[in-house]
């Protein structure tokens, strides 16, 4: 899916049609991530490194790739900034794509 980077929408702060910049919303960054039992804190500790059958620290993921790619889409999230008066706003729906690509 193509996006322009700005366009001319209706800003709902000034109850009029401005110039807004549109920013696709991201998911951040994951929770969790250096929870006691994490992956990553096992990585830090020297664990899974080497070569050889690293077990649980192996690089193979438990399911297989043709298992895990069951969604190939999600809903993109805009955000939608006022060049006038500064204020941003959402999209009032998703659209489901796969990627999104601002021209
Ligand atoms: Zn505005």
């Amino acid at each position: 899916m193509k996006k322009p980077k700005a366009a001319n929408r209706y800003c709902p702060f000034c109850k009029k049609k401005t110039n807004h910049k549109i920013k696709q919303l991201s998911t951040g960054i994951k929770r969790g991530t250096l929870t006691r039992g994490s992956m990553s804190r096992a990585r830090k500790r020297g664990l899974g490194r080497g070569y050889g059958n690293l077990g649980r620290y192996g690089s193979k993921p438990p399911i297989n790739k043709w298992k895990r790619k069951i969604k190939n889409t999600k809903k993109a999230v805009f955000i939608y900034t006022c060049q006038e008066c500064g204020k941003a706003h959402q999209s009032r729906r998703g659209l489901r794509t796969s990627k999104v690509i601002f021209e």
